[in-house]
């Protein structure tokens, strides 16, 4: 059968698995860093999380908005770098105001 869709309905499709796709990874790399922030313990919503670059000098990639289409490895890799934190622990980090657990830092 030749191919009926439109090319709306494709790019329509296209949005969504690009969208499930990013919304999969993000699920994965957070049950990978532990599924909660390392500073307060927050877990309730995906949605939240942001992954903080222990070395602060290295490049840091976001988790929400348009963050992660990258392979599982890469983002595997990059999350190795990284603890997760919840945006407003990560806010506080940045701010100067909170400080990473000692027994991460000393890692
Ligand atoms: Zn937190
Ligand atoms: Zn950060």
């Amino acid at each position: 059968m030749p191919e009926k869709r439109t090319y709306a309905d494709r790019a329509m499709y296209l949005k969504k698995a690009v969208a499930n796709r990013r919304r999969k990874l993000r699920e994965m790399v957070i049950a990978y860093k532990g599924g909660k922030c390392v500073i307060c313990g927050y877990h309730k919503y995906n949605g939240a999380f942001a992954l903080h670059h222990i070395d602060g000098s290295k490049k840091e990639f976001g988790l929400s908005a348009r963050g992660v289409t990258r392979s599982w490895n890469k983002v595997r890799r990059e999350a190795n770098k990284c603890v997760l934190v919840c945006t407003n622990c990560h806010q506080e980090l940045h701010g100067g105001v909170t400080q990473l657990p000692r027994e991460i830092l000393g890692r």
